[in-house]
């Protein structure tokens, strides 16, 4: 017997029959003799419309009052999911994040979960009661009600799951697994078998929507054995998420890269002839971050003559014409001098993979993969366990696939293997 917590999104609920078949599918694990404790998500889109709803009474709604009403559209499927698991025959209670014992700060909209109360939910298990959990949800000391970010249901599963010390964090959602690249750029992507909690976390802030990126790194935190899965089909292993391996023996064995994120999401910015003295950069980025910017990659040119120097960065699209307005009228002014480039017609791709750790490398052998696709990199970045390059944008899908095959990560490769 095992005890599961199965996290289902909100496309997995998304209707009457969706959640019938959530229902078929947690029954048939009960059957089996383990327990299940399940975690939901609100119906598909039903958490957008609650924050549209808001936004046509008050552009500016309290973040109190807005998270009472976004945690409502989890309270519809986790009572619906009861009811439809009783009509098959399996006893189950729902309960909301308060009522559960799910304490969180008073961060509205992002609280952290602080601590889980598990006696209830434990006594209801030997009872043999399936307990349906409300995600995305939690209640501070005072009495209020939180919520956890968006995405967050994914949170309160792996939340769950550790504080119950569950045998395995199921999270089931419209794709199988974790793939090594988006599918419907690159046919040839297959799905992970495995991956480390740590190539997950730079795949998800690189842009991989697969799992909210505090899921995974309270995972990783707690040790939680983490699998993605497909809610639509039946019989797969889907994407099992592990801790790192730090035995040199083991990393050896494993693939150079895992996979390839890629993202249309960022614009650059370049300050050309910036005088070359301390406190330049952070007299450009303060400004900047002040505005509540984030800033990606940074590059500063070597001053050639030792006076002057280039500058370049990447921030998010949504926010290039502010920055650019802020580097016009802040940053040049108070510096001096300077010509403004800008281009938001840019692409960041990045290779992940703990096996580039011990090989030497990769980057020259990314660099000549795109040369000969006739790609210009104009920018890069690296980790210990991932390189990035900025790159037009127009050239994002042909670099990527070029990469994915280069790098062994076609499915063809593989199974002749
Ligand atoms: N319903 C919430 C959202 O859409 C939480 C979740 O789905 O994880 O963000
Ligand atoms: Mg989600």
């Amino acid at each position: 017997m095992a005890l599961y917590v199965q996290k289902f999104g909100g496309t997995s609920v998304g209707s009457v029959e969706r959640i019938k078949a959530v229902a078929e599918k947690v029954k048939r694990f009960r059957d089996n003799g383990h327990q299940v404790v399940v975690v939901v998500s609100a119906m598909s889109g039903e958490t957008n419309r609650l924050v549209d709803l808001a936004s046509q009474i008050n552009d500016e709604p309290t973040p109190r009052e807005l998270d009472m009403l976004v945690s409502t559209g989890e309270q519809v499927t986790i009572s619906l999911l009861a009811m439809a698991l009783q009509k098959l025959g399996v006893p189950a209670t729902s309960y909301t994040g308060a009522q559960v014992g799910i304490q969180t700060d008073s961060a509205y909209t992002k609280a952290r979960i602080q601590r889980i109360e598990t006696d209830d939910i434990q006594s209801d298990l030997d009872d043999g009661q399936v307990v349906v959990v409300a995600g995305f949800q939690g209640v501070d000391e005072e009495g209020n009600i939180t919520t956890l970010g968006r995405g967050g249901s994914d949170t309160t599963g792996v939340a769950l799951a550790a504080a119950l010390k569950a045998d395995e964090c199921q999270i089931y959602t419209d794709v199988d697994g974790v793939y090594t690249t988006d599918p419907r750029v690159c046919s040839k992507a297959r799905r992970l078998e495995t991956i480390t909690v740590e190539e997950m976390l730079e795949l998800a802030s690189l842009g991989s929507k697969v799992l909210q990126i505090r899921a995974v790194e309270f995972a990783g935190k707690y040790n939680v054995p983490l699998r993605v899965l497909s809610s639509f089909e039946d019989g797969g292993n889907g994407t099992l998420i592990i801790a790192d391996t730090d035995d040199e023996e083991d990393s050896m064995e494993e693939p150079l890269i895992s996979g390839i994120a890629f993202t249309a999401n960022e614009a650059k910015l370049t300050l050309l002839n910036t005088p070359d003295v301390p406190g330049v950069a952070s007299r450009i980025l303060g400004p900047i971050a002040d505005a509540n910017i984030e800033i990606d990659m940074i590059v500063q040119n070597v001053a050639p003559a030792g006076d002057y120097t280039d500058f370049t960065f990447t921030v998010g699209k949504g926010d290039y014409k502010q920055t650019m307005k802020i580097l016009k009228e802040q940053v040049i002014p108070d510096l001096g001098g300077g010509e403004l480039r800008g281009d938001d017609n840019i692409a960041k791709v990045s290779l992940v993979g703990v096996g580039m750790r011990s090989h030497a490398g990769i980057a020259s052998k990314m660099f000549r993969v795109l040369a000969d696709e006739n790609i210009n990199i104009r920018m890069v970045s690296t980790s210990e366990i991932k390189i990035s390059v900025v790159i037009d944008e127009k050239h994002m899908e042909l670099g990527v696939r070029a990469l994915h095959k280069a790098f062994g990560l076609d499915k063809d490769d593989i199974e002749q293997e």
